[in-house]
């Protein structure tokens, strides 16, 4: 396997986020499941969300405002889309960042119509103004707004039409308790299992119109960090392979060769990934090691390392974090078939 040290972190192939080479073309919304049926996995959150869909739709009352959290791309947007669909109302898109003046979340709110789902993805980014103004919003369906200026100015309020605001985050402990608070649902999203995202590869290749075998399909989900934006991803870059090198069709073989050239390994590591690792057992004896050092070690920004490296491979157990820094565990040395003493195993 060819190991590159230039990484471009935005088009990085095992982002969880969107990266440029994502499209957003109709294929791409194709890809989202539309009904809570056709969502695959998450059966914790979708039974909660059923009945209280259920209940809301049989009172003939809106849904109740749903926080949903977890890493990204596993499908909280999607979600969101689903609940509008099932209660049969408009969905509303916007983002944390998006909302910069209080005004601009007013103009959003005031042309909701009755029953609506806004949803505001990493709703941990809204600036302390703009959640002051939502919090009138989300309890009262009102809008209070100051008019004029100085002595003269008076508050009037304005009522909405009542609506589900359904939030996003990555980081459900960046948000302020009062927003939390006003949450009646709060529902966490889990990285999917290998039997699930192979189901939304095979799913994926139905819609794709890509031949792909089980074996195909699951060494595909075994490489996908248990996230499907990952898996999708993969799908469509292989399927390229599986065109040139093979007879059109995504196989184990024709896997193996697309994600070793683009230096994936079996576990959905990458270059960068073990680079880190290498680097904590080779150059500090598997730890402890503090972050920024680490960080200069390698030549990345420590938040590269903490957001995009970190979480999965301590999903994996490959890396611990104690009070004196970073530890490489066994299973770290035993994945990258290195010892002790940093000597290889082969
Ligand atoms: P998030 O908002 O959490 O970052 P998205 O909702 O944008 O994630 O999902 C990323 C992609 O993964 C979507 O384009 C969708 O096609 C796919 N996806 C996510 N969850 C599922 C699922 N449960 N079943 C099938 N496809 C899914």
């Amino acid at each position: 396997m060819i190991e590159t040290n230039d990484f471009d972190l935005e088009n990085r192939i095992v982002a969880p986020e969107v990266i440029k080479a994502d499209t957003t073309d109709d294929v791409d919304l194709n890809l989202r499941p539309k009904t809570l049926d056709e969502y695959i996995g998450q059966e914790k959150a979708k039974e909660n969300l059923k009945i209280y869909i259920e209940a809301a739709k049989k009172r003939g009352d809106t849904l109740d405002h749903v926080l949903l959290y977890g890493p990204p791309g596993l499908g909280k947007t999607t979600l969101s889309g689903i609940i509008a669909h099932e209660m049969g109302v408009n969905f509303r898109v916007t983002s944390g960042p998006a909302i910069e003046k209080p005004g601009d979340l007013a103009a959003l709110l005031t042309n909701l119509q009755e029953g609506d789902v806004l949803f505001i993805d990493e709703i941990h980014r809204l600036s302390r103004a703009i959640e002051e103004v939502l919090y009138p919003a989300l309890e009262d369906y009102a809008l209070d707004i100051i008019i004029g200026k100085g002595p003269s100015a008076r508050s009037i309020r304005l009522d909405l039409n009542k609506f589900t605001l359904v939030g996003a985050t990555t980081r459900a402990g960046q948000l302020t308790s009062p927003l939390r608070d006003r949450f009646g649902v709060i529902q966490r999203l889990e990285l999917y299992s290998k039997d699930e995202l192979c189901d939304i590869i095979m799913r994926s290749s139905v819609i794709l119109g890509v031949a792909c075998d089980k074996d195909g399909a699951y060494e595909l989900a075994s490489r996908s960090r248990g996230t499907p934006r990952i898996a999708n991803r993969f799908l469509k870059r292989v399927r390229d392979y599986a065109d040139v090198m093979g007879n059109g069709k995504v196989t184990k073989e024709i896997v193996k060769i697309a994600l070793d050239r683009m230096e994936v390994d079996d576990l959905g590591l990458d270059g960068l990934d073990r680079r880190l690792l290498t680097m904590m057992i080779k150059g500090y004896n598997g730890g402890p090691v503090g972050l920024e050092t680490l960080a200069s070690a390698i030549g990345e920004e420590a938040v590269t390392i903490e957001d995009v490296c970190e979480p999965y491979l301590m999903q994996l157990g490959f890396i611990s974090r104690t009070p004196r820094g970073r530890c490489a565990t066994d299973l770290a040395y035993k994945h990258l078939g290195l010892l002790k003493d940093g000597q290889t195993t082969l």
